[in-house]
């Protein structure tokens, strides 16, 4: 029988690693916390409309990537319906603002999410089929602000806290406007007669979209196709007075705050939504999937989906490559496992199931005693030998206790200390003390 392994573009994440995707996400959560957002967990999947109409037909995510399938009815009151393993989270969110009437609160909403996104796009270092995202959205009615370029701002500047906060060197951060969408209609038009006379010499997407979705003909990454792209009208051309100074807002703030950021014209990203301000940052150490996250406003998007009007901006933080990039500035070395406090090492005579029984539960009952004080400990098995017991607490522990039957009787323990090399009888009431030392 062949061997089952994790489906392509899927991967297990194994200790010590997960320690540094805990340690990434617990930087995030506390964060946020202080920009006073709260956590969201929407469903993993939804129903595929959301994505059609939120993202964008056509999209490279919803026309080629998204993971659909028809969930056949169970019962006569059921209908079948297409379901969506979700791409991204933006989409759910905003659903869940309008199935909950988070509008009618009057404030602004500061929602964050951690989890898998899935969508089929061919794997490469930096790009899975499932993959993670840490993102945040600030949505609400017009009246609490939401259309404010403070807030893009104030959402920019947290990410630069959050990735130094997470000792991430060298960032860059992208910024750019597409405008309202009515310049981005006008500007799809300019596209669009621009691309008549050059799109024969283009690639077949670029050809298709310069039909469909001039504005995607940005997102080609064919090198013979970058001296056209260059010779396009830019989108900045296109924006009218309003939103140049929401921009000029934007970045305004940035200078105050003292954040750096460089303008990239050509950053109209993958999905639909945006309007306004969208921005990405990247990373030099990160190859070709560059980027570490995405995002930018979204004043149309509630509406899309059949909601009220409701401004947002948000962002999608790739956390596999927030991992990547730690590793890499770490150079290649191993992940050190943490030890822990102490290994028990309960001993017995193999041969009697009695005595063996009788130690494996004092060592058990030690181990609790300990872990509820606080400590971590890993605890061995009566039958080993002597040496089996130090070989296995040596890879896993800063020390041994061992647990014979004179320690059971005496209420005396003989611990050693791995790194000093020191044996020491200690009272059981103070090995908890010691340990913690
Ligand atoms: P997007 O939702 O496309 O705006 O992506 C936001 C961020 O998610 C990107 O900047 C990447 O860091 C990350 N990302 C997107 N797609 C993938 C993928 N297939 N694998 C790993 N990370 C991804």
């Amino acid at each position: 029988m062949s061997t089952l392994k994790a489906v392509r573009g899927t991967r297990d994440l194994l200790p010590p690693e997960t320690a540094l995707w805990n340690r990434i996400e617990a930087t995030a959560r506390s964060v946020f916390g202080r920009y006073n957002f709260g956590e969201i967990r929407t469903p993993i999947f939804e129903d595929t409309s959301l994505f059609a109409r939120g993202v964008g037909e056509e999209t490279d995510i919803v026309s080629k990537e998204m993971y659909t399938w028809e969930d056949r009815a169970r019962a006569q009151s059921e209908k079948s319906q297409m379901l969506t393993l979700r791409p991204e989270n933006t989409a759910g969110v905003v659903r869940a603002y309008i199935e909950h009437k988070l509008g009618e609160t009057g404030q602004l909403q500061k929602l964050y999410y951690i989890g898998p996104q899935f969508r089929r796009e061919r794997p490469q270092k930096g790009r899975y089929r499932q993959f993670f995202q840490v993102g945040a959205e600030v949505i609400g009615p017009q009246s609490a602000g939401s259309e404010s370029p403070l807030r893009d701002a104030e959402v920019l500047e947290m990410l630069a806290t959050l990735l130094d906060e997470l000792g991430i060197t060298g960032w860059m951060l992208h910024l750019n406007s597409v405008g309202s969408s009515a310049d981005r209609e006008r500007y799809n038009q300019a596209l669009r007669e621009a691309l008549v006379p050059v799109q024969d010499k283009m690639c077949v997407d670029c050809q298709r979209r310069a039909v469909t979705n001039p504005l995607r003909v940005l997102d080609c990454k064919v090198p013979e196709d970058q001296p056209i792209i260059e010779t396009l009208p830019k989108i900045a051309d296109s924006l009218d007075e309003e939103s140049k100074e929401h921009f000029a807002a934007v970045t305004a703030a940035l200078d105050a705050a003292g954040v750096p950021y460089t303008r990239n014209y050509r950053l109209v990203r993958g999905l639909d939504y945006y309007t306004r301000t969208t921005f990405e940052f990247t990373h030099g150490g990160l190859g070709a999937q560059n980027a570490l996250l995405g995002g930018g406003r979204y004043d149309g998007l509630s509406e899309a989906i059949g909601g009220p009007k409701a401004p947002g901006i948000g962002f999608a933080i790739g956390l596999d490559r927030l991992v990547l990039t730690l590793q890499s500035q770490a150079g290649d070395a191993p992940v050190a496992a943490v030890k822990v406090d102490a290994y028990i090492a309960p001993m017995a005579d193999a041969k009697d199931a009695e005595k063996l029984k009788t130690i494996n539960a004092a060592g058990l009952a030690l181990a609790r005693e300990l872990r509820r004080a606080g400590l971590s400990i890993e605890l061995g098995e009566g039958s080993f030998r002597l040496k089996k017991s130090f070989d296995a607490a040596d890879k896993t522990a800063r020390r041994i206790v061992i647990l014979g039957e004179d320690e059971l009787q005496s209420g005396i323990l003989t611990v050693k200390d791995f790194s000093s090399g020191v044996q020491t009888k200690v009272p059981r009431a103070e090995l908890a003390a010691l340990l913690a030392g």
